[in-house]
């Protein structure tokens, strides 16, 4: 019989034996072994916690292990585990239900996935179908997904040795004015800039030829970068405009990220197709999918759907769904991640950035900030290069680490999005952790 201490190290050894990770060079990997999770909280094999700072890749929005909805899939796998999507279950029609019902009006009709990725395909083919046109526009500083199209679409680095040739994808610049492209030095600016920007790559590529922009809402891991009032609201009018179909990806934003239920909320314009993940389930069991406007519905009411997935509205996943979106609501989950950014992140962060000379900008709102490190504040020179890691940057990653905090890192920036119901005493401990690794940072800024 194995003691616990020979169980972590077969966990690690067959790991390193077997296991495959997902953007990684394998023969360099050290992961972390976590044994149990709780809360804000998750455990290694050596008995040390850590607060959650990441809520893992930006989905675990109630926390680990929340009983409810533990006990909700433990339900459902007892009653009836998996069934063909063909066939009506209740824990998918009461899914689809509740996440219409959070929707805009208008968007009533629900396609699942089993992630984000698969999301983005589907509803890049609904637009395709819908339009009979091909062409998908998306912002560089973007991230969509690893599977063929939704990679093609993003504007990351990540793209750059999957890219065999555009699939029909063009990218724009959208706006982010501590980087402006624009030359803009106002919000207002670079909001008319960047749509003006938007509207010329329309015309020269040809409107009759795109079938869809797809935007994160508020771009998630290249950056948490709100867009300026008014931008969202001119992509709308510029999709009116040409006949183009609007994607509004949510899959990081939405379900309760933003202290509102979808980012789109706190802005006034209504996408054509939704796509979400991560957070519909906590990531407890892996859901995704298209939520669908009733225009696009109806192309395909006397027309077959080409596309379905095996695991399409997976009794368990949506069982998970149901219950996460009702202790959302039962414990006033979303109204926490609000509270948490207007009364500890908002003046929290702010307050880092005036103490450390490496923290740039910091950008947010509810439970969703980025902190943009730099080495020089002038010049705005990134901590670490586009798409590159630095000594300095993992020196600040490894103090986290030490004290006991998992940041979420993506290149020169560490965003802080924790669980939307963490505690406001635990939220401002992961701060002070954060305010010692940032004195780090400090030692390698010029200026
Ligand atoms: N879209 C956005 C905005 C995302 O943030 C992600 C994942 O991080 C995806 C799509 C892809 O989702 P998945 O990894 O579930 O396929």
């Amino acid at each position: 019989e194995l003691n616990g201490d020979d169980m972590t190290n077969r966990t690690y050894e067959l790991d390193r034996a077997h296991v495959f990770h997902s953007w990684s060079p394998q023969g360099s990997l050290t992961p972390m072994v976590i044994e149990s999770a709780e809360g804000s909280y998750v455990t290694d094999d050596q008995g040390q916690r850590f607060l959650d700072f990441s809520s893992q890749l930006v989905f675990t929005n109630i926390g680990h292990q929340h009983p409810r909805v533990v006990k909700a899939i433990q339900d459902q796998a007892a009653k009836l585990c998996t069934i063909a999507p063909q066939h009506a279950n209740a824990a998918r029609s009461e899914a689809a239900h509740l996440i219409a019902g959070l929707a805009p009006d208008g968007l009533e009709h629900v396609f699942f996935t089993n992630g984000g990725a698969d999301a983005v395909e589907h509803a890049v083919r609904m637009a395709r179908l819908h339009t009979g046109r091909r062409k998908v526009l998306s912002r560089y500083r973007s991230y969509h997904g690893g599977t063929q199209t939704a990679v093609n679409l993003t504007g990351d680095p990540r793209r750059w040795p999957n890219d065999y040739g555009a699939d029909g994808v063009v990218h724009f610049f959208g706006p982010f004015l501590y980087r402006s492209e624009f030359h803009a030095t106002t919000q207002a600016e670079e909001c008319e800039r960047a749509l003006a920007h938007l509207e010329r790559t329309i015309q020269m590529e040809g409107p009759s030829t795109i079938a869809a922009i797809i935007l994160e809402t508020i771009p998630g891991t290249a950056g948490i970068m709100p867009p300026p009032p008014g931008y969202l609201e001119g992509v709308r009018e510029l999709c009116d405009r040409y006949g183009i179909v609007w994607i509004a990806d949510e899959v990081m934003a939405g379900f309760g990220r933003t202290g509102t239920w979808f980012a789109l909320d706190l802005y006034d314009a209504k996408p054509d197709l939704i796509t979400f993940a991560k957070g519909v389930t906590s990531g407890y069991v892996p859901l995704g999918g298209v939520i669908v406007s009733d225009a696009i519905y109806a192309t395909f009411a006397d027309r077959v759907y080409p596309g379905g997935l095996t695991y399409s509205g997976h009794p368990l996943a949506c069982a998970a769904a149901v219950a996460t979106i009702e202790t959302m609501k039962d414990e006033q989950i979303v109204e926490q991640a609000a509270t948490l950014g207007t009364e500890v992140f908002g003046p929290g962060l702010a307050e880092l950035q005036e103490r450390h000379a490496c923290v740039g900008e910091v950008r947010g709102v509810g439970a969703f900030w980025a902190l943009e490190l730099v080495a020089d504040r002038e010049t705005r020179e990134p901590l670490a290069p586009y798409g590159g890691s630095s000594p300095a940057m993992n020196e600040v990653v490894a103090a986290c680490k030490k004290n006991g905090l998992l940041p979420f890192v993506n290149y020169n920036r560490i965003h802080v999005v924790p669980a939307l119901n963490i505690g406001i005493d635990e939220a401002r401990s992961g701060l002070a952790v954060l305010d010692e690794a940032l004195s780090v940072g400090d030692a390698h800024v010029a200026r």
